[in-house]
């Protein structure tokens, strides 16, 4: 019962597997595919990646006797093989869009092929994947072997993950509103939630953000982003946020007070202003700041370091 097999030796769809990896050609759309023979085998690509079947047959054993061969010569050519473990990944089309997980496209297909797992090898930009549930004796053992962009086999990055926050995508979107209101967010706040994601998308947001106009009247709203990006630095550092305070006139004490980011526990005539200045204490480190409130077209603060 062995019709239902690839007639080739396992040397061969080696060297099949070798080729499909310089397989350059892509369909136009998701719907297609672009069918082809590599000396003497047929296979196709699809947008997902380029499959060769090795075969869907009720001789589970006879399937096993290629299958085997190859992943041995797969840990010798490239490096010991992996295990994608498809019972992982089941986001599908109902999962919110920006939480997918698009393992669960390489899932899927695992799957369809009656299998819960596969094993694989990454070469660089590429994955080879076998899939072969041949030894778990079904009635019909179905294997076919996979050459993909890495990406479909591969958690995503810190910086991918990051780029899927909300506040990343405000930043990003390239409306001016959006990035207002996403920088003052940043400034306004020392939630860890809020500037986790941040960190690794900074690269992003100062590339996407180089020549945008954010207009501002009395002080650059440029001014405000490059401010907000240096806080999100300072997060990154693990400096506490008051050291932000420096180097930004639109610090308000009771503002901050408000949030318990800081104390005001003092206040020291100042009679060159209308107010007195403040003393603040930050409620994370103690250090102590010397608060001065001015007004020059919009009230401003300046924050100096007491030691
Ligand atoms: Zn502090």
């Amino acid at each position: 019962m062995g019709e239902d097999i690839v007639e080739a030796t396992p040397e061969r769809v080696m060297a099949v597997i070798q080729e499909m990896r310089s397989l350059r050609k892509w369909p136009e759309s998701p719907d297609d595919r672009i069918d082809w023979v590599i000396d003497g085998l047929e296979g196709h690509t699809s947008f997902f990646g380029h499959c060769l079947v090795l075969g869907a047959t009720s001789d589970a054993t006879e399937l096993a006797a290629l299958t085997g061969p190859l992943v041995d010569m797969g840990d010798a050519r490239w490096r010991a093989h992996q295990q994608f473990d498809a019972s992982l990944f089941t986001d599908d089309a109902d999962t919110d869009p920006t939480a997918y997980d698009r393992r669960s496209a390489l899932a899927d297909v695992i799957r369809a092929l009656d299998s819960d797992a596969a094993v694989y090898w990454p070469l660089g930009s590429n994955a080879v994947v076998l899939v072969d549930n041949s030894g778990t004796a079904p009635d019909t053992a179905k294997a076919a072997v996979f050459v993909l962009p890495i990406e479909w086999v591969t958690a995503p990055t810190q910086e991918e993950k990051a780029l899927q926050a909300p506040i990343v995508q405000d930043f990003l979107s390239g409306d001016s509103d959006r990035v207002r209101s996403a920088l003052w967010t940043v400034v306004r706040t020392r939630d860890p939630k809020v500037l986790m994601p941040l960190v690794a998308a900074v690269p992003s947001i100062k590339r996407e953000t180089a020549d945008a106009d954010l207009g501002g009247m009395l002080a650059s709203n440029n001014a405000h982003l490059d401010h907000a990006l240096a806080r999100v630095e300072l997060f990154r550092k693990g400096v506490c946020l008051c050291a932000a305070y420096l180097s930004h006139q639109f610090y308000d004490p009771a503002k901050e007070e408000h949030k318990r980011y800081v104390r005001i526990v003092g206040t020291v005539p100042n009679y060159r202003q209308w107010e007195p200045d403040r003393i603040c204490e930050c409620a994370d480190c103690g250090k102590r700041f010397q608060v001065e409130q001015g007004e020059y077209h919009y009230t401003w603060w300046k924050w100096t370091e007491l030691r």
